[in-house]
């Protein structure tokens, strides 16, 4: 019984059916028929019988021969009614939606009055969680300058609604959601660190800058065009000396500045070849930086014993977006997932599924998966949709996000090969701040395929030998990123 379980699920992952829609007329979206809308247009998503002459309040809408149909629909302020005549023979099908456009929500919240401490009086806290941002404002959706390590001790200054203002330097400040912190005493001068050494040690794939620390100083990690810059705060001396120094394959400087005015301490690393991934942390009384060792390759067969991480986007109650027809963008990307993972695999890669059935990990745990099986590489697979107000005819195609510097090269590069091998439109290589896009080890993107809501596109979706080429497109990219930076990067072997 239990065999006979297993062979379904399997055989059900790998030969995934996509149902026909029934001849009548079905809208997938808008969601209800009585709707809000704050844009100047929407759009009617939905399905019926192929042959079927299709009417929106009295505009012909192209049907597609898998009977699906998208029609934008312009909206007029207050309430718009929309009707779907769908006439198949002598039979009307007719739905009748009515849409409110509502004025563009403005969020109205009194601005919270800034607590400003006394001179020299500082709030002494810790962060609770690994991965913690400081941001530039207090606000949630600001610039993350940097993310923190869990336990990392803070100076907190003043308090502005959620927020806790974290000084770094006395001209420069940072913000700190209150709840992301534990604070203890107050005190009347900073708590300032000592640095007594700098030690550096690799293994296989990593090389550890380790700087043994009194204190669990905050720090910002600034990629630059040769390496990494590293800024601590709060350091009253740093007594390493780096005259050890010997260059390796990896790293080619390591020059730390004597402690600035503002008690800051800045590392300048030089690298021997691009970034191939890096992360900070504090273990053991060091604040730790890693470096990702630039992977070995054999040119004939560049992804041999480098792992990838995959990651089928949403899943379970998620469904993502939603087909013309009602097949929804969890499975078409579970489906590209695990296509993906064959194709990796036989090109010798090693890959790690963040999911692998019909369930919603966590996003910050899909994340964990890639890093804890130190993967090179994590790809997240999704297939677009859009907002209320845009134009699916008009934006359309392969697009691919990214948010940190040493990824946007892979960006473009999947970007390009996908499009070439699959003639879908450039629609771009974007920076989007993004759970998926954010980590800076593994090197992060996320592919958004083509559009669920692109008649064509969908149809192309929906078609196996589609998803197959698309798998192996994002293969051979990885294959052509891996062997350009490995092979002729410049790398100085020494
Ligand atoms: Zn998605």
């Amino acid at each position: 019984m239990n065999k006979i379980k297993k062979v379904f699920a399997i055989s059900a992952i790998f030969s995934l059916v996509f149902t026909l829609p029934s001849a009548a007329l079905q809208i997938v979206y808008p969601k209800t028929p009585n709707t809000e809308v704050s844009a100047p247009s929407t759009f009617f998503v939905g399905n019926t019988s192929p042959d079927a002459a299709l009417k929106i309040n009295d505009k012909d809408v192209k049907v597609f021969d898998n009977g699906s149909f998208v029609e934008v629909v312009p909206l007029k302020e207050g309430f718009n009614r929309v009707i779907i005549d769908s006439k198949a023979g002598p039979e009307h099908d007719i739905m009748t939606y009515i849409i409110k456009r509502i004025p563009p929500k403005t969020l109205t919240i009194p601005e919270a009055e800034l607590i400003e401490f006394a001179q020299n009086e500082f709030i002494y806290a810790a962060t609770v969680k690994s991965n913690t941002p400081l941001r530039a404002q207090p606000d949630e959706y600001a610039h993350r300058i940097t993310h923190l390590d869990r336990n990392t001790v803070l100076m907190i200054n003043g308090k502005k609604g959620d927020f806790f203002r974290v000084s770094l330097t006395p001209e420069k400040n940072a913000w700190v959601r209150a709840d992301s912190v534990v604070t203890y005493s107050t005190i009347n001068s900073k708590m300032l660190a000592n640095i007594d050494e700098v030690s550096i040690c690799e293994d296989k794939l990593y090389e550890y800058i380790k700087t043994k620390i009194s204190i669990a100083a905050p720090y910002k990690i600034t990629e630059t065009d040769t390496g990494l810059s590293v800024d601590l705060y709060n350091i009253k001396e740093n007594k390493a000396d780096t005259a050890f120094f010997k260059p390796d394959r990896t790293l080619k400087s390591l020059a730390i500045n004597q402690i600035s005015p503002d008690n800051k301490s800045t590392y300048f690393v030089e690298l021997n070849h691009r970034l191939w991934g890096y992360d900070a942390y504090y273990e053991d009384g060091c604040f730790v930086l890693r470096i990702r060792k630039a992977p070995q390759i054999d040119a004939k067969q560049p992804l041999k014993g480098l792992t990838v991480a995959v990651d089928a986007g949403h899943g379970g109650d998620d469904a993502g977006a939603i087909g013309p027809t009602g097949v929804k963008e969890k499975d078409i990307n579970l489906d590209i997932a695990n296509r993906l993972k064959t194709t990796l695999e036989n090109a010798g890669a090693v890959v790690v599924m963040t999911r692998t059935d019909d369930t919603n990990p966590e996003l910050y745990s899909r994340v964990k998966t890639a890093k804890a099986n130190d993967a090179l590489f994590f790809i997240s697979l999704h297939a677009n949709a859009l907002k209320d107000g845009a134009d699916p005819y008009q934006k359309h195609g392969t697009a691919v996000f990214y948010y940190n510097a040493e990824t946007v090269e892979l960006a473009k590069t999947i970007r390009d090969v996908v499009t070439a091998k699959l003639q879908t439109k450039d629609d771009g290589v974007g920076m989007y701040s993004l759970v998926a896009t954010r980590p800076t080890l593994p090197l992060s993107v996320l592919v958004e395929v083509a559009y669920m809501i692109h008649p064509e596109e969908y149809k192309l979706l929906l078609d196996e030998s589609f998803r197959q080429k698309a798998a192996d497109a994002i293969k051979d990219a990885l294959e052509t990123y891996v062997k350009t930076n490995c092979c002729d990067s410049g790398i100085n072997h020494q």
